[in-house]
Protein backbone atom coordinates (compact mmCIF):
# COMPACT_ATOMS: atom_id res chain seq x y z
CA UNK A 1 0.00 0.00 0.00
CA UNK A 2 1.77 3.28 -1.07
CA UNK A 3 0.65 6.51 1.41
CA UNK A 4 1.69 10.00 0.24
CA UNK A 5 2.53 12.07 3.28
CA UNK A 6 2.37 16.03 2.95
CA UNK A 7 5.00 17.42 4.76
CA UNK A 8 6.87 14.07 5.00
CA UNK A 9 10.14 16.18 5.43
CA UNK A 10 9.56 17.95 8.45
CA UNK A 11 10.11 16.89 12.16
CA UNK A 12 7.40 14.82 13.20
CA UNK A 13 6.54 13.61 9.15
CA UNK A 14 10.11 12.34 9.16
CA UNK A 15 9.44 9.57 12.11
CA UNK A 16 6.26 8.80 10.42
CA UNK A 17 7.91 7.80 7.22
CA UNK A 18 10.70 6.25 9.23
CA UNK A 19 7.51 4.03 10.82
CA UNK A 20 5.71 3.74 7.91
CA UNK A 21 8.71 2.09 5.88
CA UNK A 22 9.81 -0.51 8.78
CA UNK A 23 6.20 -1.68 8.82
CA UNK A 24 6.46 -2.25 4.86
CA UNK A 25 4.21 0.71 3.47
CA UNK A 26 5.55 2.23 0.28
CA UNK A 27 5.79 6.18 1.10
CA UNK A 28 5.90 9.43 -1.33
CA UNK A 29 6.61 12.25 0.25
CA UNK A 30 5.28 15.63 -0.93
CA UNK A 31 6.70 18.59 1.01
CA UNK A 32 8.03 21.65 -0.67
CA UNK A 33 11.06 22.06 1.73
CA UNK A 34 10.26 25.49 3.17
CA UNK A 35 10.93 23.79 6.57
CA UNK A 36 11.58 20.47 5.32
CA UNK A 37 15.22 18.80 5.12
CA UNK A 38 16.22 16.55 2.29
CA UNK A 39 19.32 15.16 4.31
CA UNK A 40 16.64 14.19 6.98
CA UNK A 41 14.84 12.00 4.19
CA UNK A 42 18.04 10.45 3.24
CA UNK A 43 18.35 9.62 7.09
CA UNK A 44 15.12 7.68 7.28
CA UNK A 45 16.00 5.98 3.84
CA UNK A 46 19.66 5.03 5.88
CA UNK A 47 17.95 3.75 9.10
CA UNK A 48 15.25 1.75 7.19
CA UNK A 49 17.07 0.16 4.87
CA UNK A 50 14.69 0.63 2.53
CA UNK A 51 13.82 4.21 0.41
CA UNK A 52 10.97 6.27 -0.50
CA UNK A 53 9.81 8.50 -3.39
CA UNK A 54 10.23 12.21 -2.88
CA UNK A 55 7.86 14.91 -4.65
CA UNK A 56 9.22 18.65 -4.62
CA UNK A 57 5.51 20.91 -4.20
CA UNK A 58 3.15 22.54 -2.76
CA UNK A 59 0.03 21.75 -1.36
CA UNK A 60 -1.39 24.36 -3.39
CA UNK A 61 -0.67 22.86 -6.48
CA UNK A 62 -3.47 20.59 -7.31
CA UNK A 63 -2.15 19.67 -10.59
CA UNK A 64 1.18 18.36 -8.67
CA UNK A 65 -0.83 16.65 -6.15
CA UNK A 66 -3.31 14.72 -8.84
CA UNK A 67 0.20 13.66 -10.65
CA UNK A 68 1.89 12.35 -7.81
CA UNK A 69 -1.48 10.56 -6.57
CA UNK A 70 -1.72 9.29 -10.25
CA UNK A 71 1.55 8.35 -11.02
CA UNK A 72 2.33 6.39 -7.57
CA UNK A 73 -1.17 5.10 -6.97
CA UNK A 74 -1.32 6.13 -3.64
CA UNK A 75 -4.48 4.62 -1.62
CA UNK A 76 -4.11 6.80 1.46
CA UNK A 77 -2.89 10.32 2.68
CA UNK A 78 -1.00 11.45 5.75
CA UNK A 79 -1.24 15.35 5.52
CA UNK A 80 1.72 17.01 7.88
CA UNK A 81 2.26 20.15 5.84
CA UNK A 82 1.72 23.45 6.84
CA UNK A 83 3.22 26.36 8.88
CA UNK A 84 3.41 25.94 12.52
CA UNK A 85 4.70 29.06 14.62
CA UNK A 86 2.05 30.98 16.26
CA UNK A 87 4.05 33.78 16.80
CA UNK A 88 4.50 34.65 13.16
CA UNK A 89 0.33 33.67 12.57
CA UNK A 90 -0.19 36.35 14.50
CA UNK A 91 2.15 39.09 13.10
CA UNK A 92 1.55 37.58 9.57
CA UNK A 93 -1.98 35.67 9.63
CA UNK A 94 -2.17 34.84 5.66
CA UNK A 95 0.21 32.52 4.50
CA UNK A 96 -1.47 30.39 7.12
CA UNK A 97 -4.73 30.21 5.80
CA UNK A 98 -3.35 30.15 2.52
CA UNK A 99 -0.91 27.57 3.30
CA UNK A 100 -2.87 25.58 6.02
CA UNK A 101 -6.46 26.40 4.98
CA UNK A 102 -5.93 26.84 1.39
CA UNK A 103 -3.41 23.87 0.95
CA UNK A 104 -5.75 21.23 2.67
CA UNK A 105 -8.71 22.08 0.64
CA UNK A 106 -6.42 22.19 -2.69
CA UNK A 107 -5.43 19.01 -1.07
CA UNK A 108 -9.15 17.35 -0.48
CA UNK A 109 -9.99 18.67 -3.73
CA UNK A 110 -6.73 16.56 -6.07
CA UNK A 111 -7.91 13.25 -3.99
CA UNK A 112 -11.30 13.66 -4.52
CA UNK A 113 -10.67 13.82 -8.02
CA UNK A 114 -8.40 10.69 -7.87
CA UNK A 115 -11.25 8.85 -6.02
CA UNK A 116 -8.69 8.87 -2.78
CA UNK A 117 -10.61 9.14 -0.18
CA UNK A 118 -8.72 7.98 3.20
CA UNK A 119 -7.10 10.70 5.39
CA UNK A 120 -4.75 11.52 8.30
CA UNK A 121 -4.92 14.96 9.58
CA UNK A 122 -2.82 16.55 12.17
CA UNK A 123 -4.32 18.56 14.29
CA UNK A 124 -3.47 20.11 17.71
CA UNK A 125 -4.04 20.42 20.92
CA UNK A 126 -4.20 23.99 20.58
CA UNK A 127 -8.28 23.41 19.46
CA UNK A 128 -9.30 23.21 23.09
CA UNK A 129 -8.37 26.41 23.86
CA UNK A 130 -7.95 27.42 27.38
CA UNK A 131 -8.73 24.00 29.23
CA UNK A 132 -12.07 23.97 30.64
CA UNK A 133 -11.25 20.49 32.79
CA UNK A 134 -8.46 17.95 33.15
CA UNK A 135 -7.53 15.75 31.64
CA UNK A 136 -9.02 16.87 27.84
CA UNK A 137 -11.39 14.53 26.37
CA UNK A 138 -12.40 14.64 23.05
CA UNK A 139 -15.69 16.17 23.47
CA UNK A 140 -13.90 19.18 25.41
CA UNK A 141 -15.46 22.28 23.47
CA UNK A 142 -13.31 23.89 20.78
CA UNK A 143 -12.21 27.49 20.75
CA UNK A 144 -9.23 29.00 19.45
CA UNK A 145 -6.33 31.73 20.54
CA UNK A 146 -4.62 32.17 17.20
CA UNK A 147 -4.52 32.44 13.67
CA UNK A 148 -2.73 29.02 13.59
CA UNK A 149 -5.18 27.41 15.96
CA UNK A 150 -8.23 28.67 13.85
CA UNK A 151 -6.18 27.24 10.84
CA UNK A 152 -6.49 23.78 12.56
CA UNK A 153 -10.14 24.09 13.67
CA UNK A 154 -10.87 25.38 10.20
CA UNK A 155 -9.60 22.24 8.46
CA UNK A 156 -11.60 20.23 11.26
CA UNK A 157 -14.70 21.56 10.47
CA UNK A 158 -14.18 21.27 6.70
CA UNK A 159 -13.48 17.52 7.52
CA UNK A 160 -16.30 17.17 9.44
CA UNK A 161 -18.61 18.95 6.63
CA UNK A 162 -16.84 16.70 3.94
CA UNK A 163 -17.77 13.42 5.67
CA UNK A 164 -21.23 14.59 6.09
CA UNK A 165 -21.97 15.30 2.69
CA UNK A 166 -19.98 12.23 1.21
CA UNK A 167 -19.76 9.40 4.66
CA UNK A 168 -17.97 7.29 1.61
CA UNK A 169 -14.58 9.12 3.26
CA UNK A 170 -12.19 7.73 5.62
CA UNK A 171 -10.90 10.35 8.17
CA UNK A 172 -8.66 10.53 11.34
CA UNK A 173 -8.01 13.95 13.30
CA UNK A 174 -5.14 13.51 15.61
CA UNK A 175 -4.93 16.14 18.00
CA UNK A 176 -1.15 16.04 18.90
CA UNK A 177 0.04 17.07 22.48
CA UNK A 178 3.61 18.45 22.76
CA UNK A 179 5.57 16.21 20.20
CA UNK A 180 9.41 16.13 21.88
CA UNK A 181 12.36 13.71 21.70
CA UNK A 182 14.09 12.64 18.51
CA UNK A 183 14.36 8.71 16.63
CA UNK A 184 17.03 6.90 19.63
CA UNK A 185 19.31 6.69 16.51
CA UNK A 186 20.15 10.11 16.85
CA UNK A 187 20.03 10.31 12.97
CA UNK A 188 16.83 12.68 12.44
CA UNK A 189 15.50 15.02 15.17
CA UNK A 190 13.54 18.26 15.03
CA UNK A 191 15.30 21.00 13.29
CA UNK A 192 14.37 24.16 14.01
CA UNK A 193 15.19 27.17 10.82
CA UNK A 194 14.85 30.09 13.09
CA UNK A 195 15.33 30.35 17.54
CA UNK A 196 13.15 27.62 18.56
CA UNK A 197 10.03 28.78 20.48
CA UNK A 198 9.10 25.60 21.85
CA UNK A 199 10.37 24.31 25.31
CA UNK A 200 12.67 20.98 24.52
CA UNK A 201 14.55 22.48 21.13
CA UNK A 202 15.45 25.40 23.21
CA UNK A 203 16.42 23.97 26.15
CA UNK A 204 18.62 21.07 24.56
CA UNK A 205 20.24 24.25 22.45
CA UNK A 206 21.31 26.07 25.90
CA UNK A 207 22.66 22.46 26.87
CA UNK A 208 24.80 22.19 23.63
CA UNK A 209 25.86 25.77 24.16
CA UNK A 210 24.05 27.00 21.50
CA UNK A 211 21.91 29.67 23.44
CA UNK A 212 23.40 30.71 26.90
CA UNK A 213 20.09 30.62 29.14
CA UNK A 214 16.18 29.15 29.01
CA UNK A 215 13.86 31.73 29.77
CA UNK A 216 11.47 30.30 32.21
CA UNK A 217 7.87 32.23 31.19
CA UNK A 218 6.23 32.02 34.41
CA UNK A 219 6.85 30.74 38.00
CA UNK A 220 3.42 32.00 39.66
CA UNK A 221 1.31 28.79 38.60
CA UNK A 222 -1.29 26.81 40.62
CA UNK A 223 0.99 24.06 39.66
CA UNK A 224 3.32 21.88 41.61
CA UNK A 225 6.26 23.81 41.46
CA UNK A 226 4.70 27.17 39.35
CA UNK A 227 5.89 26.15 36.34
CA UNK A 228 3.92 25.83 32.98
CA UNK A 229 2.92 21.90 32.85
CA UNK A 230 2.24 20.15 29.36
CA UNK A 231 2.02 16.11 27.96
CA UNK A 232 4.94 15.79 26.36
CA UNK A 233 4.49 13.06 24.03
CA UNK A 234 7.76 11.19 22.55
CA UNK A 235 7.78 11.84 18.63
CA UNK A 236 8.34 8.01 18.27
CA UNK A 237 5.28 7.19 19.92
CA UNK A 238 3.48 9.86 18.18
CA UNK A 239 4.75 8.40 14.41
CA UNK A 240 2.98 5.14 15.77
CA UNK A 241 -0.32 7.01 16.41
CA UNK A 242 -0.37 7.31 12.79
CA UNK A 243 0.39 3.82 12.20
CA UNK A 244 -2.67 3.60 14.43
CA UNK A 245 -5.03 5.23 12.89
CA UNK A 246 -3.89 4.59 9.36
CA UNK A 247 -4.91 1.45 10.22
CA UNK A 248 -8.41 2.20 11.10
CA UNK A 249 -9.58 4.10 7.97
CA UNK A 250 -10.12 0.42 6.46
CA UNK A 251 -13.90 1.74 6.46
CA UNK A 252 -15.63 4.96 5.66
CA UNK A 253 -15.02 7.04 9.18
CA UNK A 254 -14.51 9.84 10.63
CA UNK A 255 -12.91 10.60 14.32
CA UNK A 256 -10.95 12.68 15.84
CA UNK A 257 -8.23 11.18 18.45
CA UNK A 258 -6.51 13.24 21.09
CA UNK A 259 -2.57 11.70 21.04
CA UNK A 260 -0.97 12.45 24.27
CA UNK A 261 0.50 10.14 27.32
CA UNK A 262 -2.28 11.58 29.52
CA UNK A 263 0.46 13.17 31.98
CA UNK A 264 1.84 16.25 32.84
CA UNK A 265 5.62 17.29 33.52
CA UNK A 266 6.57 21.25 34.71
CA UNK A 267 8.91 22.94 33.09
CA UNK A 268 11.68 22.33 35.47
CA UNK A 269 11.05 19.35 35.36
CA UNK A 270 11.98 18.56 31.57
CA UNK A 271 14.86 21.06 32.14
CA UNK A 272 16.23 18.65 34.89
CA UNK A 273 15.76 15.40 32.58
CA UNK A 274 17.62 16.61 30.00
CA UNK A 275 20.51 18.52 33.05
CA UNK A 276 20.47 14.52 34.14
CA UNK A 277 20.46 13.54 30.23
CA UNK A 278 23.20 15.72 29.16
CA UNK A 279 25.31 15.57 32.07
CA UNK A 280 25.23 19.52 31.73
CA UNK A 281 24.54 22.80 33.37
CA UNK A 282 21.25 24.12 32.03
CA UNK A 283 21.06 28.02 32.98
CA UNK A 284 17.45 29.49 33.58
CA UNK A 285 16.42 32.97 34.18
CA UNK A 286 13.07 33.46 35.07
CA UNK A 287 9.98 35.65 33.25
CA UNK A 288 6.79 36.88 33.87
CA UNK A 289 4.09 34.45 32.23
CA UNK A 290 3.71 34.28 28.67
CA UNK A 291 0.92 35.95 26.84
CA UNK A 292 -1.86 33.30 26.09
CA UNK A 293 -0.33 30.01 27.73
CA UNK A 294 -2.33 27.80 30.14
CA UNK A 295 -1.16 26.81 33.53
CA UNK A 296 -1.72 22.86 32.73
CA UNK A 297 -2.46 20.81 29.56
CA UNK A 298 -2.92 17.14 29.52
CA UNK A 299 -4.59 14.68 27.60
CA UNK A 300 -7.10 11.81 28.55
CA UNK A 301 -5.69 9.28 26.15
CA UNK A 302 -8.26 6.56 26.90
CA UNK A 303 -10.12 6.93 23.80
CA UNK A 304 -7.26 6.88 21.28
CA UNK A 305 -6.48 3.26 23.45
CA UNK A 306 -10.53 1.77 22.74
CA UNK A 307 -10.49 3.29 19.02
CA UNK A 308 -6.88 2.37 17.44
CA UNK A 309 -5.42 0.27 20.74
CA UNK A 310 -2.56 2.56 20.57
CA UNK A 311 -0.81 4.53 23.27
CA UNK A 312 2.34 6.09 24.29
CA UNK A 313 4.96 3.73 25.72
CA UNK A 314 8.29 6.20 26.16
CA UNK A 315 8.43 7.79 29.38
CA UNK A 316 9.92 11.47 30.15
CA UNK A 317 13.28 9.70 30.43
CA UNK A 318 13.70 8.49 27.04
CA UNK A 319 12.10 11.99 26.14
CA UNK A 320 15.30 13.69 27.22
CA UNK A 321 17.48 11.54 26.62
CA UNK A 322 16.64 11.16 22.60
CA UNK A 323 16.42 14.96 22.82
CA UNK A 324 19.66 15.44 23.50
CA UNK A 325 20.94 12.49 21.43
CA UNK A 326 20.19 14.63 18.58
CA UNK A 327 21.27 17.93 19.37
CA UNK A 328 24.63 16.52 20.74
CA UNK A 329 25.47 14.36 17.41
CA UNK A 330 24.02 17.29 15.34
CA UNK A 331 24.54 20.78 17.10
CA UNK A 332 23.32 22.64 14.17
CA UNK A 333 20.52 20.38 13.03
CA UNK A 334 20.93 18.19 9.51
CA UNK A 335 23.65 21.41 8.65
CA UNK A 336 26.70 19.88 11.06
P1 LIG B 1 7.49 20.85 10.38
O1 LIG B 1 7.51 22.30 10.07
O2 LIG B 1 8.73 20.22 10.87
O3 LIG B 1 6.97 20.02 9.13
C1 LIG B 1 6.04 20.54 8.21
C2 LIG B 1 6.50 20.14 6.82
O4 LIG B 1 5.55 20.64 5.87
C3 LIG B 1 7.87 20.72 6.44
O5 LIG B 1 8.67 19.70 5.90
C4 LIG B 1 7.53 21.79 5.40
O6 LIG B 1 8.57 21.95 4.46
C5 LIG B 1 6.26 21.22 4.78
N1 LIG B 1 5.37 22.23 4.19
C6 LIG B 1 4.94 23.39 4.75
N2 LIG B 1 4.10 24.03 3.93
C7 LIG B 1 3.99 23.25 2.81
C8 LIG B 1 3.27 23.37 1.60
N3 LIG B 1 2.50 24.42 1.36
N4 LIG B 1 3.40 22.38 0.68
C9 LIG B 1 4.19 21.30 0.91
N5 LIG B 1 4.90 21.15 2.04
C10 LIG B 1 4.80 22.11 2.98
O7 LIG B 1 6.29 20.64 11.44
P2 LIG B 1 5.98 19.40 12.38
O8 LIG B 1 6.34 19.77 13.76
O9 LIG B 1 6.50 18.15 11.78
O10 LIG B 1 4.39 19.42 12.30
C11 LIG B 1 3.67 18.65 11.36
C12 LIG B 1 2.20 18.97 11.47
O11 LIG B 1 1.76 18.72 12.81
C13 LIG B 1 1.87 20.42 11.18
O12 LIG B 1 0.65 20.47 10.47
C14 LIG B 1 1.70 21.03 12.55
O13 LIG B 1 0.83 22.13 12.55
C15 LIG B 1 1.12 19.87 13.34
N6 LIG B 1 1.39 19.95 14.77
C16 LIG B 1 2.67 20.08 15.21
C17 LIG B 1 2.93 20.19 16.58
C18 LIG B 1 4.34 20.38 17.10
O14 LIG B 1 4.51 20.79 18.25
N7 LIG B 1 5.38 20.08 16.33
C19 LIG B 1 1.87 20.13 17.50
C20 LIG B 1 0.57 19.97 17.01
C21 LIG B 1 0.34 19.88 15.64
N1 LIG C 1 8.34 27.58 27.93
C1 LIG C 1 9.32 28.30 28.63
N2 LIG C 1 10.36 28.82 27.92
C2 LIG C 1 10.51 28.66 26.57
C3 LIG C 1 9.51 27.92 25.87
C4 LIG C 1 8.44 27.42 26.58
O1 LIG C 1 9.22 28.46 29.84
O2 LIG C 1 11.48 29.18 25.99
C5 LIG C 1 7.20 26.99 28.67
C6 LIG C 1 5.84 27.50 28.24
O3 LIG C 1 5.49 28.64 28.99
C7 LIG C 1 4.94 26.27 28.55
C8 LIG C 1 5.86 25.09 28.30
O4 LIG C 1 7.19 25.60 28.38
O5 LIG C 1 4.58 26.27 29.92
C9 LIG C 1 5.66 24.44 26.93
O6 LIG C 1 5.75 25.44 25.93
P1 LIG C 1 5.77 25.09 24.37
O7 LIG C 1 5.85 26.38 23.62
O8 LIG C 1 6.81 24.06 24.10
O9 LIG C 1 4.36 24.37 24.14
P2 LIG C 1 2.86 24.98 24.24
O10 LIG C 1 2.88 26.15 25.17
O11 LIG C 1 2.50 25.33 22.86
O12 LIG C 1 2.05 23.87 24.79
Amino acid sequence: MTILVTGGAGYIGSHTCLELLTAGYDVVVFDNFLNGHEEALRRVEKIAGRSLRVVEGDIQDKVALVHALRTYQCTKVIHFAGLKAVGDSVSDPLPFYKNNVFGSITLLDAMAECGVKSIIFSSSATVYGDPQWLPITEDHPLTVKNPYGRTKLMVENILRDLFHADPSWSIGILRYFNPVGAHPSGLIGEDPRNEPTNLMPYIAQVAVGLRPYLRIWGDDYPTLDGTGERDYIHVVDLARGHLAALAALGAPTLFSVNLGTGESHSVLEMVDGLKHASGREIPTERHSRREGDAATCYADPSFAKSLLNWEASLGIQEMCRDQWNWRVNNPNGYDT
